[in-house]
């Protein structure tokens, strides 16, 4: 679930048009598949400011009686000739910080008690901590007991808003079906905050801003790395009271910069050896274990000790911890639960967004946007369904991302 921006020029944050997305994806179809936008479908669309005011009754009155039904009946269609019936059932959630809260009816406040959805360290403990409390994780049990038997005041203090009604589903519960994005925790978080303060270590140092701007701008990304070119970084004279946030970067581009910036540097002749650099080397370490299309159990252990160690010295240097950075200290359990984290990751559903983003603007009638909108992506969706008709489509499909990985390098003719 997200909200996205239709049609507005003035930015992402107005609330005109906004949209509210609802997607799912198969898992049972080949992971090469399912990250193609065709096979990301929708399951509702709406305006935002109609349905995130009292998330929780819309998916009781809309969305949860459809995925009983699944879960209880199942779809049933024909292939070769015989008759097969598959059972649907919710596996986990995908979205924002604040998108995950409202969907489990947990309290939308990240300044306060309860800012991580996996445990009950508060905005202030989480600041000091570089491993976690095992006795501090968030259980079913206790969840389920204070719903039943708690208090108000209890379940605030769990930081409990509503019940989720997604619990009355057999296979779902809110407590047990974790997931994290690290889309959200660190493209669009942590490394925004962090890139900044090593920019300002690296000014410090001796090397002036325009000489990192060249570095960063000169280098010639190729490849899928190369369709959104880097800005230069923009930094005020004053460090804000808030602290310095990287602006102009999006997810996508926030994070080739960070995997790329060493090697940028590199070329460009400049060394640095300032504790905020240090501290950021040993994050490449753990995003190369992010990215990694397969994982380990020795792995997964060895990505626990480098968080640890990372969340150590980044608390040293004074960076600013928030329930963002926080979360990689939970990345392991859910690694052992669902595997590679890439594959939880919300890029694409954000690629999904552009569908719509683009048919709006084409469109130019607001009038039933969300109607409009779902209708279109009806259409679309007949596309693939008849697409998928094809005799060895999975073939295909797997043939024409090869092509893509393969030679997505070259230069164009
Ligand atoms: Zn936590």
């Amino acid at each position: 679930m997200d909200e996205f921006t239709t049609s507005c020029p003035i930015g992402n944050t107005a609330s005109i048009y906004k949209m509210a997305g609802f997607y799912i994806r198969l898992m049972n179809l080949p992971l090469d598949m399912i990250s193609q936008l065709d096979h990301i479908m929708l399951a509702c669309l709406a305006h935002a400011v109609d349905v995130m005011g009292d998330l929780q009754e819309i998916i009781r009155l809309i969305l949860l009686p459809q995925l009983k039904k699944l879960e209880l009946e199942g779809i049933t269609f024909r292939y070769q000739g015989a008759e097969k019936n598959f059972k649907v059932i919710l596996y986990r959630l995908s979205a924002d910080n604040l998108g995950f809260h409202q969907l489990t009816g947990l309290n939308r406040c990240f300044s306060g008690n309860n800012p991580c959805w996996m445990c009950t360290e508060t905005a202030e403990s989480l600041r000091t901590i570089w491993c976690l409390n095992v006795r501090r994780n968030r259980s079913r049990h206790h969840y389920d007991h204070l719903i039943s038997n708690g208090n108000d005041e209890q379940r605030l203090a769990y930081g409990i808003k509503s019940d989720c009604c997604l619990n009355e589903l057999q296979y779902f519960h809110c407590m047990e079906n974790f997931s994290v994005d690290y889309m959200h925790d660190l493209h669009d978080g942590h490394f925004l905050r962090l890139i900044p303060r090593i920019v300002r270590d690296a000014i410090d140092a001796g090397f002036p801003l325009p000489i990192i701007n060249n570095a960063i701008v000169g280098f010639g990304l190729v490849g899928n790395d190369g369709n959104n070119p880097l800005r230069p970084i923009y930094l005020p004279a004053q460090i804000p009271e808030n602290g310095d946030n990287l602006s102009g970067y999006t997810a996508k581009t926030c994070g080739v910069l960070v995997r790329l910036f060493p090697l940028m540097l590199k070329c460009a002749g400049i060394r640095l050896h300032t504790p905020s650099w240090l501290v950021f080397m040993k994050l490449q370490r753990i995003i190369d274990i992010l990215y990694a299309p397969s994982i380990t159990e020795a792995t997964i252990l060895m990505f626990n000790t480098l968080v640890e160690a990372y969340l150590k010295d980044y608390i040293a240097i004074r960076g600013k911890m928030t329930v963002k950075p926080h979360k990689l200290l939970h990345y392991k359990a859910v690694m052992e639960e669902m595997g590679p984290l890439r594959h939880l990751a919300t890029f694409r559903y954000e690629g999904k967004h552009s569908h719509f983003k683009q048919y709006a603007n084409v469109n130019r009638c607001f009038k039933n946007l969300q109607t409009t909108l779902a209708d279109k992506n009806e259409l679309m969706f007949a596309r693939t369904l008849m697409k998928m008709k094809a005799r060895k489509f999975l073939n295909l499909i797997l043939l024409s991302l090869n092509d893509r990985c393969q030679f997505s390098w070259l230069p164009r003719k």
